[in-house]
């Protein structure tokens, strides 16, 4: 009988024994064991990274245990990730005694990747010619140079990660966060590549953009209100609702001035902000009727905003009789050039609709949407991490 391991064992040694009794013999990866005077037998063999078949023959019955070499279980307790067998990892040896061969060096084949939520991990050979580029705080590029690829495992640790890799081509990967990264390490060890990155642990602190100012009026109203005005007045009162939750804001702008694009992007950036919401009243080009177009929309240009563009969109639709007029990705300066933060321009309803603009110039009305948007910006700043989009559809529900 076989009595160690267990079916489905799991561990971070590089070797395992094999631990029984038979009657007459006992073959392991068809190679005969010694069996002891009592029948018993012990023996050690080497594992693979990711899962190892161990054939076993006791008294002529044969069968199969499956073992699983895993990276670290020290640090990752219960792991549900495991590469799949490495076949370059380790060369068995043809030989009696058992033992391994050297490891192969004939070259990298990538076959699987583990992500858990602080890095990532590849087995590979010998040391690529990779290249890691940082596209932005959310947004990094992986090119492992030329290599054979047979990847059939990409394996999450976690339920909801906070790293996910997408595959761009053979061996060029976006790796994407949850979280902005401040910092990442790179190792090559017992060969395993791997990159952990250090999650930015910044507080909440709001950069709020109204829109125009000073000669910049924006949209106006039937009754001649101005944008810029309206913009302001929503912020002032938005920034004060944050902070009366605690949480800090900057304004770009705190009255009526002139203030360039750039500037306001500069201001969030400086500032290390970790949202940015500018804030706008809409209006038409001449050849549309403004009576056929009402209500609020949701901008953003960087796929790491989106989630809070359509946070904040049915934060927005649950508790207004505004029209919605959607989610747009949108090549606006304010969102484009503010890559390393999670950036959204919210529209709040088109100014020169005869209606609607009587709605937006409401000083509660304002108070009223004031109060959303703080709401929103903080529990999507609680919930980030598990707000992915099949959780936002169900908030729907
Ligand atoms: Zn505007």
């Amino acid at each position: 009988m076989l009595v160690y391991p267990p079916e489905g064992h799991k561990t971070d040694s590089k070797e395992i024994f094999i631990l029984g009794s038979a009657n007459l013999s006992c073959l392991i990866n068809d190679s005969a064991i010694a069996l002891e005077k009592n029948g018993n037998f012990c023996k050690l063999i080497q594992l693979k990274l990711g899962e190892n078949k161990i054939q076993i023959n006791i008294d002529g019955k044969s069968f199969t245990r499956t073992v699983y070499g895993v990276l670290n279980i020290n640090n990752n307790p219960n792991p549900i990730a495991y590469a799949q067998p490495y076949r370059a990892f380790t060369k068995q040896a043809n030989s009696n005694n058992g033992r391994v061969a050297e490891r192969t060096s004939s070259g990298n084949i990538l076959q699987s990747i583990l992500i858990s939520n602080k890095d990532i991990s590849i087995p590979l050979n010998v040391l690529p010619d990779y290249r890691l580029e940082k596209i932005n705080a959310y947004h990094y590029r992986l090119d492992l140079g030329i290599m054979e690829q047979d990847l059939d495992w990409i394996h999450y640790s976690e339920l909801n990660p906070e790293i996910k890799i997408e595959q761009i081509s053979d061996t060029i990967f976006d790796i994407k966060f949850q979280k902005p990264i401040i910092n990442h390490k790179i190792k090559f060890k017992n060969q395993v590549l791997n990159i952990s990155f250090t999650f930015s642990e910044l507080p909440l602190l709001v950069c709020i953009d109204p829109g125009h100012g000073g000669s910049q009026i924006g949209a106006i109203s039937p009754k001649g209100i101005f944008e810029k005005d309206l913009n302001l007045s929503l912020a002032i009162k938005l920034a004060a609702e944050l902070n009366h939750q605690g949480v800090k804001t900057i304004l770009t702008r705190d009255h009526d001035t002139e203030k360039s694009l750039s500037e306001r992007v500069k201001i969030s950036q400086k500032n290390k902000c970790t949202l940015f919401i500018s804030l706008h009243h809409n209006a038409l080009p001449d050849s549309r009727d403004p009576n056929k177009e009402s209500g609020f929309s949701c901008h953003y240009f960087h796929e790491h905003s989106y989630r809070l563009a359509k946070f904040i969109s049915f934060k927005l639709k649950s508790s207004s009789s505004q029209n919605f007029a959607g989610i747009y990705k949108q090549n606006l300066h304010v969102l484009r050039e503010n890559p390393d933060t999670i950036s959204v321009l919210i529209e709040l309803g088109y100014l020169i609709h005869p209606l609607e603009s009587e709605l937006l110039c409401k000083k509660s009305f304002q108070t009223k949407t004031a109060r959303i948007l703080a709401k929103a910006l903080l529990e999507f700043h609680r919930n980030q991490n598990f707000l992915n989009e099949s959780s936002i559809n169900a908030l729907k529900t």
